[in-house]
C-alpha cells in the first residue's frame, strides 16, 4: 500500500492515536503483518499509555503479570524470554516491558510522540480522515483508529476555590515523573477506588499524617503480591497455550473459571469456606467462587458480607471499620481494588478516614480540605479521583463523521456503536476497545488482542476485496445497543453509582458503558460478523465511492 508526504499533508493508509497496549500492537498489525502504512500519534514523549501517565507510589496490575502482557499472538519468543518480578507488577516494570515491545519490533520510528490529536473529520468526497494536531499538523488517512485508552482522561473535580490551594497538588493519572517526597507532609488523599486503594497505604507510611476523604467504600479484595519464583515462572510459561485459549473464552478474560454453582446452593458454612479458600489465593478469584454474583442479589450478599467482615476483622476500631464496609451497593457493581494492607493503614496513628458521604467536601482552600465538619490543613492534595472513563477521552479528539455530526453529539444520550468497534456515520473509525465492548470489565489485553486481530482481519479483507469504505448499517447498530442492554439488565451492574455507568462524571449520560455479555461470548459474536462478511457492515468499493 502507498504513502505520500507532501510538505503539507502527509498521506497514510492508517493513523492510530495512542502508544500504549493498543496503539502498540495495532502499529505492528498494520505495518509488519499487513504492510501498510501506518503512523501512531501519541501526546506522550514516550509509550505505555496508562503506564506512562500513571507513576504514583504503589500502582501495579492487579490482573497477574503472567496474564496481563502481549499472549502468543504477538509472539511466543518474547513469552519465553521475559519474566515478571511479582505476581502483580508495578508501574515501572510494566513501562520498561511496553518499551521493550516498542524497540523489539521497531515500533518507535512510526510513532510520532508529542503530538496530541485535537479534530479528526471525515472528508467523504475522497474517502480518508483529516487528523490535526495542537500543533497545527494536519495527517490524511483512509483508516483512523482509536488506541486511546478507556481510563486516559483524568477526572478533576470542581470543587470551588481547587485553584486557591497553597501547597501541592497531584493527580494519579498526571503523577509527576521525578516522584513526589511526602516526608514530614500533611497529605490529603481525595478518593478510595482502585488508584486511592493502592497509594494511601504507601503515602501513610511516609508522610507525617495521611487524612482520607473517602465517598464510597468499596469491597477491596486481598491481592496477595508476592514474588514469582522460577517454578513459578517455568510452570507458567510451559502451560501458555493452555492460558491463552482460556483467557479467551472465560467471562472476564481471565485465566480462571466460574465455578457452576450457585452461592445459596451450598450450605452456609461450606460457602464461607469456598470464598476463604479464595481470599487465601488472592486476587480476583473470590468473583469466580459462584456464577450468581452479579446476577442475584441474595447470593451477591453472601460475598457482600463475607468482605465487610474481613474488613471488621482487620480495622481495629470498629467505628472506623463501619466506614469502611460498603452497604449501599452490591459486591462488583463497582470494580473492586485489590489491597495489599490497606485496611491496616487505618490502624495506624497518622492515619484519619473522613467520610464525606456524611459531610461532603464544600471548598479546597489556601490551607486545605473544608467539609461540612469543619477545615483539614494540609501540605499536599492528591486527588486520586478517577477518569472520564471510556468516552471523555474519544470526545476530546473532536471526532466529526460523514454528516458533520461529532461522536460527542451522536452520543450525547448515550454511546451508540456496533460491536463497540465502529459507529454508524463514522465511516472507516475502528474504536480499539470502544463503549459497549467488553474492554474494561475484562482483562485489557485480551480484550485489546482481540479488537486489533479483528480489525486486521477486517482491513485485510476490505483490500482483498477493493472496498474502500465500511460503516456499519443503522440497522446493526440499534440490533447492538439493544442486545448491549438486554444483557446489562440481566445483571446486578445498574444498581451502583460506578464510573461504569458515567456516575462519577457530573452530566455524563448514565448507562452501563462496556460490554457485560463476556469475552468468550463476544468473541464468537465478532467472528461470526467476519466471517459473514462483516455483516451488518456497508461495504463499498472503491469506484463506487468514488461515484
Ligand atoms: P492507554 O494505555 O490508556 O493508552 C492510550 C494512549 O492514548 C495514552 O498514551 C494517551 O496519551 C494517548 N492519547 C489519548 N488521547 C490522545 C490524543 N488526543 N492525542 C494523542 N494521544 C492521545 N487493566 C487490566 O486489564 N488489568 C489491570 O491490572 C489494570 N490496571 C490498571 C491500573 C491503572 C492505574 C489504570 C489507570 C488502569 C489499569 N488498567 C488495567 C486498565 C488499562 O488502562 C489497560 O489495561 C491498558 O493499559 C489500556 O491500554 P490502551 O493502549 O488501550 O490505553
Ligand atoms: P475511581 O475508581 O473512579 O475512584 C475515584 C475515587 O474518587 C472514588 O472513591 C470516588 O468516590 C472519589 N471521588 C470522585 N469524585 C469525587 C468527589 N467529587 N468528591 C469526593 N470523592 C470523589 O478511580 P481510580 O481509583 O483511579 O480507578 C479507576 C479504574 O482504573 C479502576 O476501577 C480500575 O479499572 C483501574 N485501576 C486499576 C488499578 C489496579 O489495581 N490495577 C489501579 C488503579 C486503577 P465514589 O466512589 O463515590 O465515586
Amino acid at each position: 500500500m502507498s504513502e505520500t508526504v507532501s510538505t503539507d499533508l502527509r498521506e497514510l493508509d492508517a493513523l492510530v492515536v495512542g502508544a500504549g497496549f493498543s496503539g502498540l500492537y495495532m502499529l505492528h498489525r498494520l505495518r509488519n503483518t499487513l504492510g501498510m502504512s501506518a503512523l501512531v500519534l501519541e501526546a506522550a514523549d514516550d509509550v505505555g499509555g496508562t503506564w506512562y501517565w500513571n507513576r504514583y507510589p504503589g500502582a501495579r496490575c492487579d490482573s497477574e503479570s503472567y496474564f496481563y502482557s502481549f499472549s502468543d499472538r504477538l509472539s511466543e519468543d518474547l513469552l519465553e524470554e521475559w519474566t515478571w518480578s511479582e505476581r502483580f507488577a508495578g508501574q515501572p516494570e510494566i513501562l520498561r516491558y511496553l518499551q521493550t515491545v516498542a524497540d523489539r519490533f521497531d515500533l518507535r520510528r512510526d510513532i510520532r510522540f508529542r503530538t496530541t490529536v485535537t479534530a479528526a473529520s471525515w472528508d467523504d468526497d475522497a474517502g480518508r480522515w483529516l487528523v490535526d494536531t495542537r500543533d497545527g499538523e494536519r495527517f490524511a488517512a483512509r483508516f483512523l483508529v482509536t488506541a486511546v485508552g478507556c481510563l486516559s482522561t483524568t477526572n478533576l473535580p470542581e470543587f470551588p476555590g481547587r485553584d486557591s490551594f497553597r501547597g501541592d497538588s497531584f493527580h494519579t493519572g498526571l503523577w509527576p515523573h521525578e516522584g513526589v517526597d511526602f516526608t514530614g507532609k500533611r497529605v490529603a488523599v481525595i478518593g478510595t477506588g482502585a488508584t486511592g486503594v493502592q497509594l494511601i497505604p504507601e503515602v501513610a507510611q511516609e508522610a507525617a499524617h495521611v487524612t482520607v476523604f473517602q465517598r464510597t467504600p468499596n469491597y477491596d479484595i486481598a491481592g496477595g503480591n508476592h514474588p514469582v519464583t522460577p517454578d513459578f515462572d517455568r510452570k507458567i510459561k510451559d502451560d501458555y497455550p493452555q492460558i491463552w485459549a482460556r483467557t479467551r473464552e472465560t467471562a472476564f478474560g481471565f485465566p480462571y473459571d466460574v465455578a457452576d454453582r450457585t452461592a445459596l446452593s451450598v450450605p452456609e458454612e461450606e460457602r464461607r469456606e469456598i470464598f476463604e479458600e479464595a481470599w487465601a489465593k488472592g486476587g480476583f478469584r473470590l468473583g469466580t467462587t459462584f456464577n450468581d454474583l452479579l446476577l442475584d442479589e441474595d447470593a451477591n450478599e453472601t460475598a457482600a458480607e463475607f468482605l465487610r467482615n474481613k474488613i471488621r476483622e482487620r480495622v481495629d476500631d470498629p467505628e472506623i471499620a463501619e466506614m469502611l464496609a460498603p452497604k449501599d451497593h452490591p459486591f462488583f457493581t463497582k470494580r473492586p481494588p485489590l489491597e495489599n494492607g490497606y485496611y491496616e493503614t487505618y490502624n495506624r496513628d497518622n492515619v484519619t478516614l473522613v467520610d464525606v458521604n456524611k459531610s461532603p467536601i464544600e471548598a479546597i482552600t489556601p490551607a486545605g480540605v473544608r467539609t461540612a465538619d469543619g477545615e483539614y490543613e494540609v501540605d499536599s492534595i492528591v486527588y486520586a479521583t478517577g477518569f472520564d472513563a471510556m468516552t471523555g477521552t474519544l470526545f476530546k479528539l473532536g471526532i466529526r463523521g460523514r454528516d458533520g455530526l461529532t461522536l460527542a453529539e451522536k452520543w450525547a444520550e448515550g454511546p451508540r456503536s456496533y460491536l463497540g468497534i465502529a459507529t454508524h456515520g463514522f465511516p472507516n473509525l475502528f474504536m480499539i476497545t470502544g463503549p459497549q465492548s467488553p474492554s474494561v470489565l475484562s482483562n485489557m489485553p485480551v480484550s485489546i488482542e482481540q479488537h486489533v486481530d479483528w480489525v486486521a482481519g477486517c482491513l485485510r479483507h476490505l483490500r482483498e476485496q477493493g472496498v474502500a469504505r465500511i460503516e456499519p448499517t443503522r440497522e446493526a447498530e440499534d440490533g447492538w445497543v439493544a442486545h448491549h442492554d438486554e444483557v446489562t439488565a440481566t445483571t446486578l451492574l445498574p444498581r451502583a453509582n460506578s464510573w461504569w455507568v458515567g456516575a462519577n462524571i457530573p452530566g455524563k449520560h448514565r448507562s452501563l458503558y462496556p460490554y457485560v455479555g463476556g469475552v468468550g461470548t463476544y468473541r464468537g459474536i465478532c467472528d461470526d460478523v467476519a466471517a459473514k462478511g462483516y455483516e451488518g457492515f456497508t461495504l463499498s468499493r472503491a469506484d463506487v465511492a468514488a461515484a
